[in-house]
């Protein structure tokens, strides 16, 4: 199969790659966007955003992809669907490999393919998974009117999707394996305020039973104390991995967690290569911050291409 050749390839299609398409397509580079799935990215499991400037009023994570899709795709930005299921960086012409076989290359390739929610890895969990446990508060917190649901976690996707689920759902249990949340304060306040959410510290899930959906999860306290807790749901919100399997690690130096690391530029250990958003080795997992690596890794992919011929 022939192989097409772009300048620039952007793998991902989130804010980072949605805002690199739109840099890219801008100042009018040969370029091709890969999506696999929908995009937007994990902006779509979020279901409010209020930290993102300019909207005022907040927008909906669904609205805020459409908008970054649309705004690209303003100024003529390529892209397709399709799964990206190897890449070969050993050479100065990047080869993709997508899943129905065909190649793609480039000379310089934007990876924006993100990351995903972190399982729990208990028993039950996979087992239940559709039937009681969710890894999105958005998608489906609307099954669980006037129930009571469980969180796990205490970082900002847990805490907002807490209060997210507090729409639908009776009563929504916290459970955080510190007696601390790591959520931003004003999240945690609003939290704390909601009467609808309880809170149980210093503990973990160790196992969801039930018959034919999650009915209770058995519950560790850090003093070695078990207590089983009856609910409808359980929202596993504890954090991503990486979406990494199509990458070439070792020639990225993917740091311990599979994360890329790149310096301020976002240019990766692999020269043309650039990564972006999620997928990058950092601390902040922000959209704005997504957003601000697409639009630099595509400064850095012309800088690149301009040295190259
Ligand atoms: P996170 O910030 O990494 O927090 C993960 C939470 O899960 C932590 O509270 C952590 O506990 C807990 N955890 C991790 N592994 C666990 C395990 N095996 N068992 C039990 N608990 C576990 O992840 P996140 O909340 O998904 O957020 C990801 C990124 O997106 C962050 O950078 C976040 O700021 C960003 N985000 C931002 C917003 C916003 O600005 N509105 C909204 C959503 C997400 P410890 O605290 O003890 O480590």
């Amino acid at each position: 199969m022939a192989s097409t050749h772009h300048k620039l390839i952007i793998l991902g299609g989130g804010p980072a790659g949605l805002t690199a398409g739109l840099y890219a397509a801008r100042s009018r580079m040969d370029h091709l966007l890969i999506e696999k799935g929908a995009e937007g990215g994990q902006v779509l499991l979020t279901d409010w955003i209020d930290n993102y400037p300019g909207f005022t009023d907040g927008i909906s994570g669904f609205d805020l992809a459409d908008k970054m899709a649309a705004h690209a795709r303003r100024f003529d930005m390529n892209s397709m669907f399709g799964n990206v299921v190897s890449i070969d960086l050993s050479k100065p012409v990047k080869q993709l490999t997508l899943e129905d076989g065909a190649s793609l290359s480039c000379d310089t390739l934007i990876i924006c393919s993100g990351a995903h929610p972190r399982p729990l890895g208990i028993p039950g969990e996979k087992e239940f998974i559709g039937k009681g446990v969710s890894y999105c508060g958005t998608c489906d917190a609307p099954f669980y009117r006037n129930q009571h649901v469980a969180v796990v976690g205490g970082g900002n996707t847990a805490v907002q999707e807490a209060e997210h689920l507090t729409k639908f759902a009776d009563k929504v249990t916290l459970i955080h394996r510190r007696d601390e949340l790591r959520a931003t304060k004003i999240l945690q306040e609003r939290a704390f305020d909601n009467p609808k959410i309880d809170f149980i510290w210093d503990s973990h899930v160790k196992e969801i039973t039930g018959k034919d959906g999650v009915e209770q999860l058995q519950i560790l306290n850090n003093e070695g104390k078990y207590s089983t807790l009856d609910v409808d749901g359980i929202f596993i919100l504890i954090g991503v991995l990486p979406n990494n399997e199509m990458l070439p690690l070792e020639d990225l130096e993917a740091d311990e967690g599979g994360f890329i690391p790149t310096d301020t530029e976002t240019r990766t250990a692999v020269a043309g290569v650039m990564a972006a958003g999620d997928i990058r080795s950092k601390e902040v997992r922000q959209i704005i911050n997504a957003a601000g690596e697409g639009a630099t890794a595509v400064l850095a992919a012309e800088d690149y291409l301009t040295n190259l011929s």
